[in-house]
């Protein structure tokens, strides 16, 4: 008997398989998945019913073929989006996930050796962090960047570059710790994914043990019923790479991913560096609209005009279409990888939009320690404010019950939502993970410890990470917390303000010379810059001088020259307002 899945008959009756499902589900066979096989007497009823189905199609005798199909269309297939209305098919963008050793590498390896769409250059791309592969006339681009630290690092500006994630998985070593990882960041980014059963060649190869850990960690394969789809293969032979590509298409084709050349540009920065003859390198994928040549781009607060695009095979390009990558060269910095693309009209609107974007970027940071949850709170007190909490614990028990009593919680106005619960150390990744929600994520830790590299991450993140021992401490403190979310735990209070009167270049940076106004002005504090009425920017005192020396303070009616850090765009005239932030002891 041969079993035959849903998408090859879609392909056998010269439909998609979202339109066959969706005429199957009218016909009374509802739930059927495009990966679902079906043996040769259930083929033969799908087949029966299809046709029959088109034959007698109520639209059929009196109307031209063409309006036939869309009348058809219309009134048998509503939950069938219309490409009219929505752009045209684009290929889906993929990263490849999994735990270390798992073959992601040589996985993209082989396909790009095998499966690219220009094989003229003996199927070696020229080095771009992306690539285009082809079945049967069908696209993909595969991003060439393995792992889920790259996946959420691309994710780390609120953009999502990924349609479609494979997970990789060995057949000899089944679900391990940063496999569980990557299906955690895969969720957290809401994307669907494919799974990779891969080493299938190797003689301990065990894929019913893979399928019995997939489904542990609730990914229940569709063989046994659940929605994971699963294709077995060997990336180091070259087995059954056809077969993933085939379900990739088919998931790209089931989210029904559609786009615009004419829309306005989406596009990600998915790998940047410096080169030393070229400058500013990045790679930008496209998922809506068209980006071309000569384009005045914004990336974060780099911007440039487009000097040149090229493709995965390193060919010159003019234009770049939805669901393709190119390299650009032409930004005036490296750009950040998450960071969006937009097109601007010219080099001045470019040039203010950048800027404005870096001063955002910096004015947070340099007020910005790790909020507090009433902090948090406070920003929209009066809607239901969400907050997304990353949980870990020492083990899966304590894990259970910190999760069932921070669900548990109940306090007005606030609903917390558990986006990533598991049992270890809080990490790096998991900080980057929060970092992609912004500001409303935050992490708590119970009985666990915050590993090196994921504090200072959280540092220079500014991302909250709570941690305690016990579970009544855990409850009470997040509890209060939230009640007590109208009260700051920090108020401002005013020391003084000066004028800037002068300005002085150093090595540092820029001094401001300054006359105080009133008040006085303080070594510790904090300043605001006001222009007109415009706040233009907060941080911190660098240096506080009187003529050559450095001081503490100086008071109303004296000069001084004050350097704030990290900002030289002070400008003569600006109000310096200094204040110092006090704790309120609720
Ligand atoms: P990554 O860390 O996930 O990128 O893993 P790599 O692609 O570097 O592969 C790790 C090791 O597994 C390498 O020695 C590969 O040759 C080997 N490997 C990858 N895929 C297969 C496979 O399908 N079969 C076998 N036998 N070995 C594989």
């Amino acid at each position: 008997m041969v079993r035959k899945r849903i998408y090859e008959i879609a392909k056998e009756l010269g439909t998609s398989s979202k339109d066959l499902i969706a005429r199957l589900e009218e016909l009374g066979m509802p739930g059927l998945k495009a990966a679902n096989s079906v043996d040769d007497d259930e083929h033969a009823l799908i087949t029966h019913l299809y046709q029959e189905n088109e034959a007698v199609s109520p639209a059929a005798p009196k109307e031209p073929p063409e309006e036939k199909s869309e009348t058809t269309d219309q009134e048998s297939r509503p939950a069938v989006k219309r490409a009219s209305t929505a752009g045209e098919p684009r290929p889906p963008i993929v990263s490849v996930l999994g735990h270390i050793d798992h073959g992601k590498t040589t996985l993209l390896d082989a396909i790009r050796k095998s499966r690219v769409v220009d094989q003229e250059a003996g199927g070696i791309t020229q080095g771009i962090a992306a690539y285009q592969a082809e079945l049967r006339g069908q696209k993909i681009t595969f991003i060439d960047t393995p792992g889920h630290k790259a996946f959420t690092g691309m994710r780390a500006r609120g953009a999502q570059a990924t349609d479609v994630a494979v997970l990789v998985v060995a057949a000899d070593d089944g679900v391990m710790a940063q496999t569980v990882e990557a299906i955690e960041h895969i969720r957290a980014a809401g994307i669907p994914m494919v799974v990779a059963i891969n080493k299938i060649d190797k003689a301990n190869a065990n894929v019913d043990k893979v399928l019995s850990d997939l489904a542990q960690h609730g990914l229940t394969p569709e063989a046994w019923g659940g929605d994971t789809i699963t294709v077995e293969l060997s990336a180091l032979q070259n087995q059954n790479i056809d077969d993933l590509l085939e379900m990739l298409l088919l998931v790209g084709e089931m989210s029904d991913l559609r786009a615009d050349p004419k829309a306005p540009l989406e596009a990600i920065v998915i790998e940047s560096h410096l080169s030393a003859s070229r400058g500013p390198v990045s790679t930008v994928v496209v998922k809506n609209g068209t980006l071309r040549e000569k384009d005045w781009i914004i990336a974060g607060s780099t911007y440039g005009r487009i000097k040149a695009l090229s493709d995965g095979m390193g060919h010159r390009v003019e234009t770049v279409l939805p669901g393709n990558a190119a390299e650009v060269l032409g930004l005036n910095e490296v750009p950040n990888v998450g960071e969006q693309v937009e097109i601007v009209r010219d080099k001045s609107t470019a040039k203010k939009a950048a800027d404005s974007k870096r001063q955002d970027a910096e004015k947070p940071r340099s007020v910005r320690r790790p909020m507090t949850l009433e902090e948090m709170l406070q920003e929209s007190e009066e809607e239901v404010t969400t907050l997304q909490v990353i949980l870990r614990a020492a083990s899966s028990g304590a894990l259970e019950a910190a999760r069932r009593e921070l669900e548990g919680l109940t306090v007005k106005g606030v609903e917390l939502s558990i986006l990533l619960a598991g049992v270890g150390s809080v990490s790096e990744s998991d900080v980057l993970l929060a970092s992609t929600v912004g500001e409303d994520a935050l992490i708590v830790g119970f009985g666990v410890k915050t590993d090196a590299k994921g504090k200072k991450l959280a540092e220079t993140e500014g991302v909250p990470v709570f941690s305690y021992d016990i579970i009544y401490d855990l409850v009470d403190e997040i509890e209060k917390a939230l009640k007590r979310r109208l009260a700051p735990e920090f108020i401002e209070v005013k020391l003084g303000s000066a004028e800037v009167r002068d300005l002085f270049k150093v090595p540092a940076g820029v001094v401001a010379g300054c006359y105080v106004l009133e008040g006085k002005v303080s070594r510790r504090g904090r300043v605001r810059v006001v222009r007109g009425d415009a706040e233009v920017y907060v941080g911190e005192i660098a240096s506080l001088r009187r003529f050559e020396d450095d001081v503490r303070e100086v008071q109303a009616d004296r000069e001084c020259g004050i350097r704030i850090k990290d900002f030289d765009g002070v400008e003569v005239g600006d109000r310096l307002d200094v204040f110092e932030l006090e704790e309120v002891i609720a």
